[in-house]
């Protein structure tokens, strides 16, 4: 069995700098799937790193599926309560960023409503092996993050539950947070496996390409991890400007007077600098040099009022949105019909490849 390597970022970089070209050239050839656990609400870490990629490649004419992950979030939490209401939020969050579920080419869907896709995960598994899913640096990191003591094994399969995710509708793009990497490559040795094993004449699954957004990784506003809807360092997309604004202020910087733009060593700092870069459009070096001696104080002002400016149109979006739960239902139904569809025709080219057809 070929060897699966975790974590190659600067080949990854340029892969999806060139997968990006293309993309504009031909998004026909494409099919995106992206997704998001529902344990909460979003924040600016998924619009800047995900989100906004999603919203452009749909814009382009590429057809985009977007898995709200209700399993997945078993994985690390004993509440269950607010699924269905994060589902729904999630849903509002999309649209507010400008997903579009009237088009034709474009699907929300809970996978738990999927039952072919879920079906995948069981061949899957075999395709792997314990060790593998053990080195997982991403589930280490969250395993870690969330202090658990007791480790279910969704914990560790669920990277290949991603896998199904999206290879049931072959997806080949995958517009990501660098967190993701790890488990697109696993999806990707799981597609080549299974192709290598069951499908040698006619391969049945592409090998999907990660897509990195230019913020790969926003950090949260304690500076020294992600920023993650579990941590509670997050910048949501539902927040108020009042709340934006305390939020900034709180955020964490360094004794260091003047702001320069170094994420190595100043990564907090750079952090903020790299948040109002994609709120106004200018470079973080531009503003850390309009910023300088103006210190932290004038950094968080311009980023609490440029941040709050750029939000504006989507949070208004977003409280409209939520006035009409009867929408959400639709565009979640919609989605789900979509899906299933596409689901059913894979898993059967699955189980006749495999033999299993009766
Ligand atoms: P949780 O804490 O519940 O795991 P999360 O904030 O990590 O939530 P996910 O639903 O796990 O969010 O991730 C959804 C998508 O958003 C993934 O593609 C992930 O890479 C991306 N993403 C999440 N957080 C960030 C971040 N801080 N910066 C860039 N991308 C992010
Ligand atoms: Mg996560």
């Amino acid at each position: 069995m070929e060897k699966l390597t975790y974590g190659t970022y600067e080949s990854t970089l340029e892969r999806s700098r060139k997968l990006e070209e293309d993309l504009t050239k031909n998004p026909a050839n494409y099919r995106v799937l992206t997704g998001d656990r529902p344990t909460g609400r979003l924040h600016i870490g998924h619009l800047f790193g995900s989100l906004q990629n999603r919203v452009r490649l749909q814009n382009l004419g590429v057809n985009t599926f977007i898995v709200i992950a209700d399993y997945q979030v078993l994985t690390d939490r004993d509440s269950f309560e607010a699924i269905s209401d994060n589902i729904r939020h999630l849903t509002i969050d999309y649209l507010a960023a400008g997903i579009d579920p009237e088009g034709a080419n474009t699907f929300i869907f809970p996978h738990s409503h999927v039952p072919e896709l879920n079906q995948l995960l069981l061949p899957f598994l075999t395709l792997v092996t314990m060790s593998e899913l053990d080195r997982n640096p991403t589930v280490k990191e969250e395993i870690q993050a969330a202090g658990l003591k007791r480790i279910n094994a969704g914990m560790y399969t669920y990277p290949v539950h991603q896998a199904a995710d999206i290879l049931f509708c072959k997806g080949n793009v995958v517009p990501v947070g660098k967190d993701q990497l790890p488990h697109l490559e696993l999806t990707r040795v799981i597609a080549r496996r299974f192709n290598e094993r069951f499908a040698a004449q006619k391969s049945v699954f592409p090998e999907p390409q990660p897509l990195l957004s230019k913020s790969p990784l926003i950090l949260g506003l304690d500076g020294s991890q992600k920023m993650s809807k579990s941590r509670n360092n997050a910048i949501m997309l539902c927040s108020t400007e009042d709340e934006t604004a305390a939020l900034i202020k709180k955020a964490k910087t360094d004794a260091d007077r003047v702001i320069t733009y170094d994420p190595e060593n100043r990564p907090e700092v750079s952090n903020l600098l790299m948040l109002l870069s994609l709120s106004t459009g200018k470079t973080p070096e531009t503003l850390a040099e309009e910023i300088g001696e103006g210190g932290s104080g004038t950094l968080k002002k311009a980023l609490t009022e440029s941040l709050n400016e750029y939000l504006r149109p989507l949070r208004k979006r977003r409280a409209e949105l939520e006035q009409n739960p009867d929408y959400i239902t639709q565009v979640l139904t919609k989605g789900i019909a979509g899906a299933r569809k596409i689901a059913v025709e894979t898993l059967d080219e699955v189980l006749d490849v495999m033999n299993m057809k009766i």
